[in-house]
């Protein structure tokens, strides 16, 4: 299976580490124009753009902090009437931040819910109308197996993942007569930045719970991320893929 995105406009999230990273690579190397944003790590982002330009593709930084509506919105706006539409979202960016539930301060729930759903959410308000006039969209959310599952010490994290599946299933149901498709990739644990923190021991015991053996890699999710982008997905909204070598099922 080929899978074909030239022509496509790509807008990735937290482009500039980890799974953001390995998603525009993939993007770009199917084809797509890859903008891709950063929160603070510009070098990084710039690095990204530098290896896929190395590879022959096309794509820029942009500094976005996604917790910034208005900054949001003009971003895919200058994006859109640059590049002539947006035809693709990866909402990607995210944090994580742990903790049991009587300990779980007001500040980080804030930072959480603000980051990972309500970041997610603005890029997605702003992204429908470029896709409308486009007559195509892929709008992808990250999700986790938390989500789906639960984890002790990561309730408010978990519940910003499975707040992606609501709003994902509604905006299938709303966008589909205008092409746009709405799914979710729900990662496992993928060897970033995010779970570096992870102590050995528990590192450990988590292994010992994969069926398939392995902590992921980033790119298990950008292959995933690429395929529901394409017309090879055509038929596939409203869903949560789950990428997590058996962890849940
Ligand atoms: P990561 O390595 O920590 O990278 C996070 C990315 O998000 C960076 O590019 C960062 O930009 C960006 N970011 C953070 N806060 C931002 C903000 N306020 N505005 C804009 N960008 C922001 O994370 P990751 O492991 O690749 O995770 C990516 C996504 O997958 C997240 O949504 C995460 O919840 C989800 N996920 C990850 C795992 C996993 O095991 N790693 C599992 C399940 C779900 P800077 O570089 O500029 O800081």
């Amino acid at each position: 299976m080929k899978i074909d995105l030239s022509g496509k406009v790509a807008l990735v999230t937290g482009g500039s580490r980890g799974i953001g990273r390995a998603v525009a690579l993939s993007l770009a190397e199917s084809g797509a124009d890859v903008a891709l944003t950063y929160a603070s790590n510009e070098a990084a982002a710039k690095e990204v753009v530098a290896e896929i330009e190395k590879r022959g593709g096309k794509a820029q930084a942009i500094h976005l902090d996604v917790v910034d509506s208005a900054a949001t919105k003009k971003v895919i706006d200058d994006l859109a009437k640059a590049k002539g539409g947006i035809h693709i979202l990866v909402a990607n960016a995210g944090i994580a931040i742990d903790g049991l539930v009587m300990r779980m301060k007001d500040d980080d729930l804030d930072k959480l819910f603000r980051t990972n759903v309500f970041g997610a959410y603005y890029a997605a308000r702003s992204v429908v109308f470029p896709m409308m006039k486009a007559r195509f969209g892929r709008i992808i959310f990250l999700g986790s197996v938390v989500g789906e599952m639960g984890n002790a010490g990561q309730s408010a994290y978990a519940g910003t993942k499975s707040a992606m599946e609501g709003i994902a299933k509604s905006l299938a149901r709303e966008l589909a007569s205008r092409n746009i498709t709405a799914n979710v990739v729900a990662p496992g644990f993928i060897e970033t930045d995010m779970t570096t923190k992870i102590p050995e021991e528990a590192r450990k015991a988590l292994l010992a719970s994969i069926p398939l053996g392995e902590i992921g890699k980033p790119e298990d999710i950008a292959d995933a991320i690429t395929f529901l982008c394409s017309e090879k997905a055509r038929y596939i909204t409203g869903q949560t893929l789950h990428v997590n070598g058996g962890l849940s099922m």
